[in-house]
């Protein structure tokens, strides 16, 4: 019998301790009752609220109640037992919505019939448990049947609410189902469900009842409040299904106390031609188009769109089918918009040529789509600037920075098929047929495309896995497009020619096969299949994205600079609005081959004499990459790091490799060994390296301060204006600065007198605060230092006690038991390795209150990160290029959080004027 075969207890006679009683579980809404309302999502979840609100304004919604989020947990929590009370509420749910509804629970000649769903406070699609047609029961089905005249339908109901029930409630397999609904289809020589005859699905309820009595051991239950009290246990329960919590850890949704239960009379879709079901959004959420846009199918339920079982049709093509139904439609759209300010996403079903509205949300939408909306309905005076920017989530934009497929590639390459464009992106990989082998094979470094008639909750992980995904039933609203979208993950939906054969392991279009080894290409945004490889390119800027980046420069104050150690990543960058570099790693710069053989010699050397002559060999290579950097970013600064990596890191491990350096430098392998050996140290990133390497050497400060030099007098030369500054890495203690920066200003005055150069040069120099005594004496610090630049990789490093090359061998173990709530590495840990660093902030700036502040960590281009450095007013973050954009929003909506928007338009004006001449005095 399966583990949830029994209906959960209500608290009485529970030995867990009761959590404290709640007094109010159950919110009504109905005609001229709506006891929520949508500000109200964390207690009634995202569902229960908007149907509240939505009763409130007049759309047409079918009564019913919610139980709340709160009620959930006090659920869990008593391990899965109904709180004490609840039924009572219930009870009184459901009379209200007899009353209006004007029909009985149970009765036997108009049954009330209820759907219930869950709905938490975050959207999580089709994660947790729906039952619907719940309150018949063998005599109630007669009564449907003649209320309705259509005895068909009515069984038809019953069949489903009983595989339902004994599915999703008792656990009974689908298949199970399945198997008995495949013999009565070949009985009646149907080809699909719906040929089947009235008789037939009458003898389908009664093999159903049997399926269920042998999976649970117990008849199908024919008291309806016998089956709501068990639907609302599984819907609770659903909260903790393996399914649930992978979504929510994905998608790093936390503090929410459960889901909501909405309990709503049903209204059927398929009741015949002039019913119908469908899903629409206010706006394309494909491309932010003000324009209708969704889907419908006729004579069918609402679970057989999302579920992707059908190919739907476009809502355009409504007016041919209702035009009363597609008016009534578009005047919803109209009142929903109005009244959200928002894209709405919203379900509906007609019945008998009635509509009512099951649900609306905010609809999630591709990046150029929320870049489109916003600056819509910016135009259209519905919202401002600032709400337009507080609602575009930062890191949407990596979406519109992903790659596509380059254009003349894909002209020369025929498409096998097209299926729906449902989210976008360009992803080529090996197919994988099921999601466990997507998982297992990502897992392995493969790049894998899922291919599946339709994706389920169950396939999230190998979803997640995949570079993309592609479906061949479904449509825009379907599970695949509605998730994937949600990633910004490639996903081509509803391709029909992709006949797959999943067990087999393969699939064909148009008569060509294709298998695990072979590749595909797919494009998100055209929704075109290609076999085998395409190449792709980067993506650019829209010019919407650029309207909401452009307010976003107006109301951030930090500034946004970029990671990066090449002319052309600079372009990029500067390209994406980086205002400077504010991290330039040198050591990348010395491994191209015609370098790597200097600096080994210069490592190897034995003496100081060798180790110069070799470092007067890298200077030139060095000095023009400086200068190709400096003239990208001209105008702008520049802050170029000096040798940071402990030097083994640059020489060969291995005995072959070390024999043909030993080859080519002319002395024995023995020699370059044992360098090789005196270099190795236990702990390397603890090591000899940083600033502790020009302490030891200081000849590499001085090649690398004179090429800076010479590169800058040669962009001054040619009046590029080059600024930039110099950084020394991992310091720790005021007297290490103090010498190395006396030693970098003697280098930048004996160069310049060394080229007579005798103009201005500017170059500040100034240090990473990336180890913690670093940060807790930072007055000292300061003294000596023009600029600190927050290293928040090895801060987070040193100040936890984490390996950053090794972490994630206990990572993971450490986030599934929720001892971090997040990788410290990727988002700030605010309460530890924050407070140092603004602990360090505030006694640079007690000794010099100028002090210019940055962070070049991994941080810098994360949004809540960004969030916490302008907090603790930080002048820039800096982050990879691809960041930029996402840096740019995030410090806008840091800003824009702490303000209200000020009412009077000039004053508007004025003070973002004042905040854009505050920003670029702080950048430079
Ligand atoms: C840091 O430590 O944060 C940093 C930027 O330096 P790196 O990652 O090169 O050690
Ligand atoms: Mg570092």
């Amino acid at each position: 019998m399966p583990a949830n075969a029994t209906a959960p207890r209500t608290s009485k006679g529970s030995k867990k301790k009761m959590p404290k009683r709640i007094p109010k579980m159950v919110y009504l809404f109905g005609p001229g009752k709506s006891e929520g309302k949508a500000s109200m999502k964390q207690l009634l979840g995202g569902k229960g609220a908007n149907l509240a609100e939505m009763t409130s304004i007049g759309l047409p919604v079918p009564p019913g109640f919610t139980i709340t989020t709160e009620t959930c947990e006090a659920y869990i929590k008593c391990g899965n037992r109904l709180p004490a009370g609840l039924m009572d509420q219930v009870d009184e749910g459901i009379r209200f919505v007899e009353t209006v509804a004007g029909k009985r629970f149970g009765d036997r000649k108009n049954p009330l019939l209820v759907s219930v769903r869950s709905g938490a406070a975050i959207s999580m699609p089709g994660m947790m448990d729906t039952i619907l047609n719940l309150g018949l029961n063998d005599q109630a089905v007669v009564g449907l049947a003649s209320a309705t005249g259509n005895e068909r339908f009515a069984y038809d109901a019953y069949r489903r609410l009983i595989n339902m029930f004994g599915d999703v409630v008792m656990g009974v397999p689908h298949e199970s189902f399945e198997k008995a609904f495949t013999k009565i289809k070949k009985k009646y020589k149907a080809k699909f469900d719906t040929d089947v005859p009235a008789d037939g699905i009458c003898e389908l309820c009664e093999e159903y009842k049997k399926v269920y009595c042998k999976g649970t051991g117990h008849a199908f239950p024919q008291d309806p409040r016998k089956q709501l009290i068990a639907a609302v246990g599984a819907v609770f329960g659903s909260w903790n299904k393996h399914t649930a919590i992978t979504y929510r850890k994905k998608e790093g949704i936390t503090g929410l106390l459960g889901t909501a239960v909405n309990v709503q009379t049903m209204v059927f879709g398929n009741m015949g031609d002039d019913s119908g079901t469908g899903v629409a959004f206010t706006r394309n959420p494909s491309t932010g188009r003000n324009e209708f846009y969704g889907e419908f199918l006729v004579n069918a339920q609402g679970e057989d769109v999302v579920a992707g079982i059908r190919t739907p049709r476009p809502v355009s093509e409504m007016k041919k089918w209702s035009a009363p139904i597609h008016r009534q439609l578009l005047k919803v759209r109209s009142t929903l918009e109005k009244h959200y300010r928002e894209m709405q996403d919203f379900e509906f079903t007609i019945e008998r040529g009635s509509l009512y509205m099951l649900q609306t949300r905010n609809g999630k939408r591709t990046a150029i789509s929320a870049a489109k909306i916003a600056v819509d309905m910016v135009k259209e005076k519905l919202i401002d600037q600032r709400a337009a920017l507080l609602r575009f989530p930062a890191e949407d934009i990596t979406q519109l920075l992903l790659p596509h497929f380059d254009a003349k590639a894909k002209r020369n390459t025929n498409a096998l098929t097209t299926g729906l464009p449902a989210s976008p992106g360009a992803a080529v990989g090996k197919l994988a047929f099921t999601a466990a082998d997507a998982a297992r094979r990502h897992e392995a470094g493969e790049s894998v495309i899922l291919v599946r008639r339709e994706t389920s909750p169950e396939d999230v992980e190998g979803m997640h896995a995949a570079v993309g995904i592609l479906t061949s039933t479904g449509g825009m609203t379907s599970h695949a497009a509605v998730v994937a979208r949600g990633w910004g993950k490639c996903c081509v939906a509803g391709a029909g020619e992709v006949v797959i054969d999943a067990k087999a392991q393969k699939c064909s279009v148009n008569g060509r096969a294709f298998g695990p080894g072979d590749f595909l290409s797919i494009d998100g945004a055209t929704g075109e299949v290609f076999a085998g490889r395409i190449d792709r390119e980067d993506a650019t800027i829209t010019k919407d994205l650029k309207t909401v980046l452009g307010w976003a420069d107006e109301f951030r104050r930090l500034g946004v600079r970029t990671n990066a150690d090449t002319p052309e990543d600079a372009v990029r960058a500067r390209a994406f609005g980086a205002e400077g570099i504010g991290l330039c790693r040198t050591e990348h710069m010395f491994f191209d081959p015609k370098r790597i053989e200097w600096m080994r010699r210069m490592i190897l050397a034995e003496t100081q004499n060798d180790r110069v002559k070799a470092l007067k060999k890298l200077l030139p290579f060095q000095r023009d990459d400086f200068e190709g950097i400096l003239t990208a970013m001209k105008g702008l600064p520049v802050t170029i790091r000096l040798l940071d990596p402990p030097l083994h890191e640059f020489l060969p491990q291995d005995r072959a490799s070390q024999q043909s350096l030993a080859t080519e430098m002319g002395v024995a392998a023995k020699q370059v060994a044992e360098r090789v050996q005196t270099l190795h140290e236990a702990n390397p990133m603890l090591g000899h390296r940083g600033c502790r390497l020009a302490v030891t050497y200081p000849e590499i400060l001085e090649m690398q301060v004179r090429a800076i030099t010479e590169a800058s007098i040669r962009c001054k030369m040619r009046k590029v204006d080059a600024r930039p500054e110099i950084m020394i890495p991992l310091v720790g203690t005021r007297k290490e600065l103090a010498l190395l920066r006396d030693l970098a200003i003697e280098t930048i005055e004996q160069t310049c007198k060394d080229m007579d150069y005798r103009g201005k040069l500017d170059i500040p120099v100034g240090t990473m605060i990336e180890i913690p005594r670093a940060a807790i004496t930072a007055d000292e610090i300061a003294d000596v230092a023009d600029f600190f630049s927050f290293g928040t990789n090895d801060l987070t490093q040193l100040t936890f006690g984490y390996s950053r090359d090794d972490v994630n061998t206990f990572l993971p173990d450490y986030l599934e038991s929720g001892i971090l709530p997040c990788d410290p590495f990727q988002s700030i840990d605010t309460t530890g390795v924050g407070v140092l660093v603004e602990m360090a902030c505030r006694k640079g700036r007690a000794v010099k209150p100028n002090l210019k502040l940055g962070i070049c960590g991994e941080h810098g281009g994360d949004p809540a990160s960004v969030v916490f450095c302008h907090g603790v007013g930080l002048d820039y973050v800096s982050c990879s290029p691809f960041r930029v954009p996402i840096a740019r929003l995030a410090a806008a909506q840091a800003a824009a959080m702490e303000t209200k928007a000020p009412k009077v338009k000039g004053k508007a004006k004025a003070e973002k004027n004042v905040r854009k001449k505050k920003r670029a005095k702080k950048t430079s």
